[in-house]
């Protein structure tokens, strides 16, 4: 197991306060990692600074061919990454192999074909004897900064298009689950010039801080949580840094009278509950038309109640433990908080399973009414809430009667209602009789205080890149 930081060409190991990597799965310690010194944060701006020279001349065919054998290596380490994912995170083994590591594999060389694609309005004579031309170019130093529930996804989606663009970053894992992110560094240490990418250890208040407050860092790119959004618009408001920002959901899932039940009822089996539900986009909050209301309460129950997890064989399970014991109280009191209201009704799960381990049991809190406290914030965890409506505009205001603006999903067999649906929706993604699938083709990014910065997709190289006019005079 990788255990070292990545500053310019050296693998170093932090000197500063020792943390805890633990299972979730047991609890149990999994090694000790000492964050960097705020010493070490400069060497790693001085790095990035010094390799942003030359990184951010190369052509955009040279920087693809770097991401493209980025790729190759993680897919050839891709069972080593994936159980390391699973160790430290807690997630089912295959379904890291299988759904994760595709899709980082693949994020990598999305940006080596998008960065040679990229376009722009036409050079001409704006004005009489002179030619405009718009260029795109590099922003200079990115700190990224990333969470804990895809941690290796996160750092694919910020550091992809981050040096596909021409910047070099320092990127900053979540002090909980740093373990892929050690191993990515061996590979940007083999694969790129000295420099291009730095990643450092350490915890948001100490090491977070001195990155994001950095005068030489010019954009901050953040995953995390809206309180923590909020820190790095305070340090970017000292030096007009630029932000990308990806804060969190709560996301409205209507499901109307005509819906197919049964593969709504399976659809939100997965897409609410994956990942232990510790997904910004998870589908969480949903909205269920009178007619089907019972029927879809009593199915969503019964196959909530099947979803597998804790077994010793890792292939059976579904979903694996919560992140941390701080998480699975924040989440189990939520639902106790819930519970005490006469109206809702704890229909499947509620309760800590017997055992080691983070686990929460997967849950469904029927009967909540939209201004309750388990509909309006976001859980991060295995629970749903289930709202009945009985008009379509009423589950559209409700829907959109929220703080988070990130994802959101429509359950109809009637597409032209769909589409009208999604066009009234205030979300940065509405899927139509699905929910969750993502595309590297397609962006990623909230609206409201789910933050603004759009991972994947050509709108990233737009995000980490900057517009610029150059004008001569005949
Ligand atoms: P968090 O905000 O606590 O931590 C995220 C990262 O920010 C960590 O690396 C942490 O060390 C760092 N950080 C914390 N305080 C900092 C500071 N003062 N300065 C600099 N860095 C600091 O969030 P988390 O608990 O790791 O992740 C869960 C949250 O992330 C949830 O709210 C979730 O919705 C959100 N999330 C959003 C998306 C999205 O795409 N919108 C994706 C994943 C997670």
């Amino acid at each position: 197991m990788s255990t070292q930081m990545l500053i310019g060409a050296k693998l170093v190991s932090g000197t500063e306060t020792e943390e805890n990597i633990l299972n979730p799965r047991t609890g149990e310690i999994i090694t000790t990692l000492p964050e960097a010194s705020l010493a070490q944060v400069e060497e790693a701006v001085s790095a990035a600074e010094k390799a942003f020279e030359g990184w951010s001349r190369t052509t955009p065919a040279e920087r693809s061919g770097y991401l493209l054998k980025i790729a190759d290596k993680i897919e050839a380490e891709a069972e080593n990454l994936a159980a390391l994912e699973a160790l430290n995170c807690g997630k089912p083994g295959p379904m890291a192999l299988g759904d994760e590591l595709p899709a980082i594999i693949d994020c990598f060389r999305f940006f080596a074909g998008a960065v040679r694609c990229m376009t722009g309005p036409v050079a001409g004579e704006y004005l009489a004897g002179h030619t405009s031309m718009i260029r795109r170019d590099p922003i200079g130093i990115v700190a990224s900064i990333a969470p804990w529930n895809y941690p290796l996804m996160m750092m694919a989606w910020k550091i992809a298009p981050a040096i596909g663009a021409g910047n070099t970053v320092v990127f900053k894992p979540s002090e909980q689950t740093p373990l892929t992110a050690l191993a990515m560094a061996k590979i940007f240490a083999e694969v790129l010039p000295e420099g291009v990418v730095n990643i450092i250890l350490g915890r948001g208040e100490t090491v977070g801080s001195a990155l994001i407050n950095h005068p030489k860092v010019a954009m901050i790119s953040l995953t995390g949580d809206i309180a923590t959004g909020r820190k790095i618009l305070e340090a970017a408001n000292k030096t007009i840094k630029r932000t990308h920002l990806e804060l969190g959901g709560k996301a409205p899932v209507i499901v109307f009278n005509d819906a197919d039940l049964e593969a709504t009822v399976a659809g939100l089996r997965a897409f609410s509950f994956y990942n232990a539900g510790q997904d910004c986009t998870a589908a969480c909050r949903i909205y269920v038309q009178g007619e089907v209301y019972d029927k879809f309460v009593a199915d969503l129950t019964d196959t909530v109640a099947d979803i597998p997890f804790g077994n010793e064989d890792d292939s059976l399970n579904e979903i694996g433990p919560l992140i941390s014991l701080r998480q699975r109280d924040r989440v189990a009191s939520f639902v106790a908080r819930a519970r005490e209201a006469n109206h809702i009704e704890i229909t499947t799960g509620g309760e800590i399973p017997e055992g080691p381990g983070y686990y929460y049991k997967p849950t469904v809190v029927a009967g909540a009414l939209q201004t309750d406290e388990i509909v309006r914030r976001e859980v991060f965890g295995p629970v749903v809430s289930v709202t009945r409506f009985d008009e379509p505009e009423e589950a559209i205001k409700w829907a959109n009667d929220s703080d988070y603006g990130l994802a959101s999903s429509v359950w109809t067999k009637d597409v032209s209602k769909g589409m009208q649906v999604a066009a009234k929706l205030q979300y940065g993604c509405t899927w139509v009789n699905t929910h969750f699938m993502l595309a590297n083709e397609m962006p990623h990014g909230g609206m409201k205080q789910s933050g603004y910065g759009k991972d994947m997709s050509s709108y990233a190289l737009e995000d980490y890149s900057v517009v610029r006019h150059v004008m001569v005079a005949h």
